[in-house]
């Protein structure tokens, strides 16, 4: 458990960060939220927060979806983070939700005239998927939800039900994730994470008009592809078969990190064993949110004064 959150505009011990049963959030999934992490370069002493400026950007334009009204800065979020990561004084690979969500204490389903507020939390994270270099995978009898219905790029608290009953069948199966497809029939995204296949040298992604999240490490991916492999990503619809005769295939997002799909459905992907390609992003992410490749240090805020 975290020692303390940030809570109605400060931070206070974890067990007083506490809502009513009655909050319109909990009961309509009204809210938005932000996953983000932060790495421990033990060499250093040091904890780097991966990429929180494009975070906070992408929670603030959420928040437009949901009709959340909250005067907060990008800055004052930024700077609430890392004041609360120094309280809480980790010093190991740390998961970060900043949640804006309706707190209104009310029955009515709506988005307009409801207060909104503001909650952060942060406690070590691990692996999201036990086997990174090579999951089994499976395609899911559910069907990604539709922007025309519960848009997905919002990061939307209901709508990560969707994700749930995804999860939970494949699990439940016997895989350790799965992929869903969209309203169309094409591949959308797994279940919390983006996906790319490669064919013949190439990346393949499907595009943010897929019904996926529009992920922030899905763009660290194509730009470390593109800058340090020479790699080209092509973002277009994938169909359900070209997850069988990929080469390689892989899920990125800040929960996954980079991981290697070893299966679809049964079928090896490739040789079904860690891919080149795959092989050698895995490295450079890894290496780049440590804080171990100088280019990418901007990227990257520092915790500890050091
Ligand atoms: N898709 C979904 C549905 C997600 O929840 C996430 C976030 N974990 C991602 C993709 C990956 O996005 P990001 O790289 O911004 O974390």
């Amino acid at each position: 458990m975290p020692k303390f959150a940030f809570f109605q505009g400060q931070i206070l011990p974890f067990e007083q960060a506490k809502v009513s049963v009655m909050t319109h959030a909990l009961n309509y999934g009204t809210g938005c939220f932000e996953g983000i992490r932060a790495y421990w370069n033990a060499d250093e002493g040091q904890l780097y927060i991966l990429k929180m400026r494009e975070h906070y950007q992408r929670f603030m334009r959420n928040w437009h979806l949901l009709c959340i009204e909250l005067d907060y800065t990008i800055e004052e979020m930024e700077k609430w983070t890392v004041e609360l990561l120094r309280r809480e004084g980790y010093n190991q690979d740390t998961y970060i939700r900043p949640l804006a969500y309706k707190s209104s204490l009310v029955i009515g389903v709506r988005l307009h005239d409801l207060q909104d507020d503001l909650a952060i939390f942060a406690e070590p994270f691990g692996k999201y998927i036990e086997k990174e270099e090579g999951a089994s995978v499976c395609v899911s009898s559910w069907r990604r939800i539709s922007d025309t219905a519960i848009p997905p790029r919002g990061k939307i608290t209901g709508a990560y039900v969707n994700s749930a009953f995804v999860k939970t069948e494949a699990i439940l199966n016997g895989f350790d994730e799965a992929i869903v497809l969209n309203q169309d029939g094409h591949v959308s995204e797994g279940s919390a994470e983006n996906l790319f296949i490669v064919r013949e040298g190439v990346l393949i992604t499907p595009p943010v008009s897929a019904n996926i999240l529009e992920g922030i490490t899905r763009a660290v991916v194509i730009q470390l592809a593109r800058d340090e492999m020479g790699l080209k990503t092509i973002e277009r619809h994938i169909d359900r078969t070209e997850l069988y005769v990929a080469d390689e295939a892989f899920f990125c997002g800040t929960g996954v990190q980079v991981a290697a799909i070893a299966s679809v459905d049964h079928r090896p992907v490739g040789t079904g064993r860690l891919g080149p390609v795959v092989h050698q992003l895995r490295d450079l992410y890894f290496a780049a949110v440590r804080g171990e490749l100088p280019r990418y240090r901007c990227w990257l805020t520092p915790i500890y004064n050091k």
